[in-house]
C-alpha cells in the first residue's frame, strides 16, 4: 500500500500563523509522524516535502500522481475565527473517496471531542491538491492556529501525538493494514536473576532486554560496575 503523505505550505509559505506558531511547522511535524506509524505498517510512504521547503499545490498533486499512490493525505491547521476539526474532500467525490475519508474523519474527531474541541463535520470543497489528485484523497484542517485554546493544544507534543496516532489508525482501518510489530519485551528466564542484579547494582536500567548491545554501552555497564 503506497500513500503520500502532504505537510500542507513550507519555505516561503508559512500558512495560518497565529499564537506564536506557524502552519507550516505543524504539519510538517504531524505528516511525518503519521508518516512513520504507517511505514511501522508496513506501508511505503512517500512525502511531497521532509523538511521546510516551499512546493506549489499542483507540484504536489503531480508527485502523487507520478508515484502512483493509492491515497493522498494532506495535512493543515485552519484560521479564521473558528475551533476544532474539518476534513475535506473534492466537491462531489462520493465512493471509496467518502468512505476512506469518513474512517479518518471518526478517528481524528474523537481525539478532538476528547479535549473538548468541535467536530465540525466531513465538508467538500473545490481545493487544488484534491481536484488534482487522480487518487482517493483527503485534506485534514486539524484545529484553529488562531484560537486560544486549539493553540495551546497545538503546542502540545502529547497532543500532536494523538493527532497522529489518530490518523494513523483511520488510514490503517481504511485500508487494512496490520497492527506495527510489537517488540518482545519479556526477559527470558534463564537472564531474569542477572537482570535484576544488573538493574540492583546500577549497572543497567533492566530495559529492552532482546536488544544488541553497543562496545560504548559495555564500556559504561563496566565502569559503572568498577564504581
Ligand atoms: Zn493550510
Amino acid at each position: 500500500m503506497k500513500f503520500m503523505i502532504d505537510a500542507g505550505h513550507g519555505g516561503k509559505d508559512p500558512g495560518a500563523v497565529g499564537n506564536g506558531l506557524q502552519e507550516k511547522d505543524l504539519t510538517l511535524k504531524l505528516a511525518l509522524r503519521i508518516g512513520e506509524l504507517l511505514t511501522a505498517r508496513g506501508a511505503d510512504v512517500r512525502y511531497t516535502r521532509t523538511n521546510d521547503l516551499f512546493l506549489e499545490l499542483s507540484d504536489r498533486a503531480k508527485a502523487a500522481n507520478a508515484a502512483g499512490v493509492q491515497y493522498f493525505l494532506s495535512v493543515h491547521i485552519n484560521a479564521g475565527g473558528g475551533s476544532g476539526f474539518e476534513s475535506f474532500t473534492y466537491t462531489g467525490s462520493s465512493g471509496a473517496t467518502s468512505a476512506y475519508r469518513n474512517l479518518i474523519h471518526r478517528h481524528v474527531a474523537a481525539e478532538f471531542s476528547k479535549v473538548g474541541l468541535s467536530d465540525r463535520g466531513q465538508k467538500q470543497a473545490n481545493l487544488a491538491v484534491l481536484r488534482e489528485t487522480k487518487m482517493p484523497a483527503a485534506l485534514l484542517e486539524y484545529g484553529f492556529i488562531d484560537n486560544g485554546k486549539d493553540a495551546a493544544l497545538l503546542k502540545d507534543s502529547g497532543f500532536l501525538e494523538r493527532l497522529a496516532v489518530a490518523t494513523a489508525n483511520g488510514v490503517a482501518e481504511a485500508f487494512g493494514l496490520q497492527a506495527p510489530q510489537v517488540k518482545e519485551d519479556a526477559v527470558s528466564d534463564w537472564a531474569r536473576e542477572a537482570q535484576e542484579w544488573a538493574v540492583a547494582a546500577g549497572i543497567s536500567d533492566g530495559t529492552r532486554p532482546k536488544d544488541p548491545v553497543t562496545r560504548e554501552e559495555i564500556w559504561t555497564m563496566l565502569y559503572r560496575m568498577r564504581k
